[in-house]
This record gives structure tokens, sequence and C-alpha cells, in this order.
């Protein structure tokens, strides 16, 4: 397969790409970003990888942390989690309140953020120090022990924690919080802030690639083939919030997007590509990155299905 044709093809079309997106301003700092900046990577279990523009730029990760720290979680606390957070689509928006009253203050899935606020929770009864032991965590499964926290998005994001302050204080209401409500947001606030580049984030990725062994030299970092398998199809029905069926019907691949702009997404066994324009839609979502990804496996003919 020529991946950098295809990927000079999409660069091409997309260069008179209309984008009716708005970057995110609820936290006041990513408002700062420049909305013309795009970034490509594509890396394959072949070890061959692929870039476009600003594949090197960091950017604020945000939920596409969540897949992380589920990862994490699951690692350290197994099947249990599964008691304190549920595995459905939630239909809703990401920072919605509505499901968790009727459902007793058990989240709909881990990549909402009343989910992740529990997955959170659990890291923190595990961990001895939980942002130094997260960020270890990350920069093992990147292999890049310069990834760090944007300690000024972690700021801004508390700073207008009230939502997310709702939805931690429901949740201790029902019991499905252990720690302090401001030291899980604190903590919570820092996972979204870690900056990372899509080059960073698709050899991160790569640990959900559920390739045989020895085909690649991370096989080590990579997690148990059940774990990615429960984790991608996570990302296939939950990743994109009330767009995640959209997202499977436009681009056909388990992903995960943040309101920083980013969107990563991966072929088992395959490939991870991660793109980045803050620009999102009305659904949080960036829309040149969903674009960008329907052409890519529209044009390669490579989806899950
Ligand atoms: N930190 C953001 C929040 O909690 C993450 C949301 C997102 O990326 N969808 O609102």
């Amino acid at each position: 397969m020529n991946y950098q044709s295809i990927l000079d093809s999409i660069q091409k079309e997309i260069s008179s790409f209309k984008n009716t997106g708005k970057v995110a301003t609820y936290i006041p700092e990513l408002g700062k970003v420049d909305a013309h900046k795009f970034g490509l990577h594509l890396q394959c279990v072949t070890g061959e990888h692929f870039a476009l523009g600003d594949a090197e730029e960091r950017f604020s990760i945000q939920s596409i942390s969540k897949v992380i720290s589920l990862s994490y979680a699951l690692k350290l606390a197994g099947n249990s989690i599964w008691q304190r957070v549920d595995v459905e689509p939630s239909g809703d928006p990401f920072n919605s309140l509505v499901q968790l009253e009727y459902e007793k203050g058990i989240p709909r899935n881990p990549f909402i953020n009343a989910g992740a606020l529990v997955i959170t929770d659990i890291l923190m009864g595990h961990l001895k120090k939980p942002k130094e032991d997260f960020l270890h965590y990350v920069r093992d499964i990147a292999n890049d022990q310069t990834i760090t926290y944007d300690e000024s998005v972690a700021a801004s994001e508390m700073k207008h924690k009230f939502r997310n302050a709702s939805l931690a204080n429901l949740m201790k209401d029902f019991g499905n919080l252990q720690h302090n409500v401001d030291d899980v947001l604190d903590f919570y606030f820092h996972q979204c802030a870690i900056a990372m580049s899509c080059k960073q984030l698709s050899e991160a990725f790569t640990i959900f690639l559920n390739y045989p062994k020895g085909d690649h030299s991370k096989q080590a970092r990579t997690l148990e083939p059940i774990l990615a398998k429960r984790i991608n199809a996570l990302m296939l029905t939950c990743g994109f919030y009330d767009e995640s069926g959209e997202f499977a019907f436009r681009v056909g691949l388990p992903g995960k997007s943040g309101v920083g702009g980013g969107i990563v997404a991966l072929h088992p066994k395959q490939y991870c590509i991660a793109v980045w324009s803050p620009p999102l839609n009305a659904k949080g979502n960036s829309e040149l990155g969903m674009k960008v990804l329907e052409l890519f496996t529209s044009r390669t003919g490579i989806s899950v299905f």
C-alpha cells in the first residue's frame, strides 16, 4: 500500500475544505490555539511511519487521555472496575449529567466525563503518587520521556470546573467516588492536560493494536489481547460520545477524540493514525479530523469492516 501517495492526495483535497468548526473556548487556555494547525501521523506495525503537517507539534490531548487511563486502571484493578462503570454508549454529550441521576451514579461508559472521573478515582486507590505515576505510564507506552503536563491548561480547567464538579459531586453522593472531589478533579484535569503530538499519540496507541508476538519491537509494551479487544470495542461504540455511530459509519475504526482537536484511530494488527485540527463540530469532535480519517479509510479501503 502506498500510504504516502494516499496521504498526499488527502492533503491536496482538504486544502479547499470549508471548516465550519470552532476551537473549544470553555477551557480558556485551549482557545489560544491556532485554528489552522493540522497534523497527521500514521504508525504501521511494520515500523513504517508517515506524516503530514504539524505531526510533531504537541497539543492538549484532553479526552484522548480517557483511553490511556482506562488501560492503566484495567492493568491495576482488573475487571472489578466494571462494578463502577458500565460499557454502554450514552448517546449524550460528553459532559452530560442526565443519565447519572437515574442510573444511580454509575456512568454509562469510561469515555464520557463521568466515567473518566470514576476511573480517575480508581487509579487514585492504586497509585502512591497519582500524577507522577500516570505520567510515567504515558511516557512508557509512548516510549518518550519528554511528555509532560501542560500546567496552564490544567489550571485553566480547574478554574472552570463547575460542570465536572457537578458530575463528581453527584457520583460522590451516590457513593461512587471514594476520594476527595477536588483531588479527583485535579488529577483528571491533569490527565486531560497532557501535551502530545500526533507522532507520540500514534506510538502510544500501538499498545491497542493486538499484533502477534515478534511482529514489532514494541511487543513488551502491548496490552493483553483481551484488554485490547475490550478497549477497542469501547472506542468503537463510545469514543465519540453522541457521534460514535457517525464515526463508525463514516470512518469504520475504533478511535477517540478530545476537545483539543485530536483524534486517534486504529486498525488492530495494522496501524494507528492520529490527526489534529483544533476546530470542533457541534458534538465536540474535530471536524477536519473526522473528514481526513473518512478519506483515509475510503482511499486505502482498510477499515475494520
Ligand atoms: N477536559 C475536558 C472536560 O472534562 C475533556 C472533554 C473532551 O475532550 N471531550 O470537559
